[in-house]
């Protein structure tokens, strides 16, 4: 027995990490994202000089990497999150995750989370394939889109790079491509899940949304 489980789907700018984290705060449960373990694998192969083709040393990396409520852990040290966020890794952390024998590192890692989540009243997990491959019996599905446009700009706003909008939407759709058409857990919503596009709404407006999705989970329960 445990607490819900709800999972965020979805690609980069649409909404799931600010979502997920005020969802996850409402309701008093935690919240695990789970883009940080690719990331931190992605810090460690820029760190290392890893090779983004190097499958088996980057799946010895990621053994290294841990999740918990708190956050992502390298060697059992938290990271700090400024240094998960810079460009040059979201462009390695896209690359890297093309590879099943890294991903079925973390996919261990990340189903171990979510289960001590479960059992300390439940999670809002967000990610890539949470609710297609890594959690497919959740509660409730949630994958949030937006247009593209729409997502290069609230990152240009989120990070003060207004100047670089070109270069940041460009980079979204290098990852958008990436991360939809690899052959591995691609990104795309699971047959189950609510799709929720965010590309006229405010912030509050999808938190809303979503909180409404899980009280009703939460009564059907
Ligand atoms: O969500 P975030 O932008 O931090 O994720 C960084 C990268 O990690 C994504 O572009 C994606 O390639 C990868 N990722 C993944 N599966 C997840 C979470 C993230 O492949 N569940």
């Amino acid at each position: 027995m445990g607490g819900l489980l709800i999972t965020i789907d979805g690609p980069a700018g649409s909404g799931k990490s600010s979502v997920a984290r005020a969802v996850a705060e409402r309701l008093g449960v935690v919240n695990l994202n789970t883009g940080a373990a690719y990331r931190a694998v992605a810090l460690l192969a820029l760190r290392d000089g890893v090779s983004f083709d190097d499958a088996t040393r980057l799946a010895r990396l990621a053994r290294t990497v841990d999740l918990d409520p708190e956050g992502v852990k390298i060697d059992g040290r938290p990271v700090p999150d400024p240094e998960l966020r810079t460009p040059e890794v979201s462009a390695a952390a896209s690359k890297i995750s093309a590879h099943p024998e890294l991903r079925e590192v973390l996919l261990t890692v990340q189903r171990r989370a979510a289960e001590i989540a479960r059992g300390r009243g439940g999670a809002v997990v967000e990610g890539r394939d949470i609710g297609t491959v890594v959690l497919p019996d959740a509660d409730l599905k949630i994958f949030l889109s937006a247009a593209p446009e729409e997502r290069a700009r609230r990152r240009a706003v989120q990070s003060g790079r207004e100047g670089e909008l070109d270069r940041i939407r460009r980079a979204i759709e290098t990852r958008d491509r990436q991360d939809s058409e690899r052959e591995v857990s691609p990104l795309r919503p699971a047959s189950d899940a609510v799709v929720l596009d965010t590309t006229g709404l405010t912030l509050d407006g999808a938190i809303s949304k979503v909180l409404e999705l899980a009280h009703e989970t939460r009564s059907r329960a």
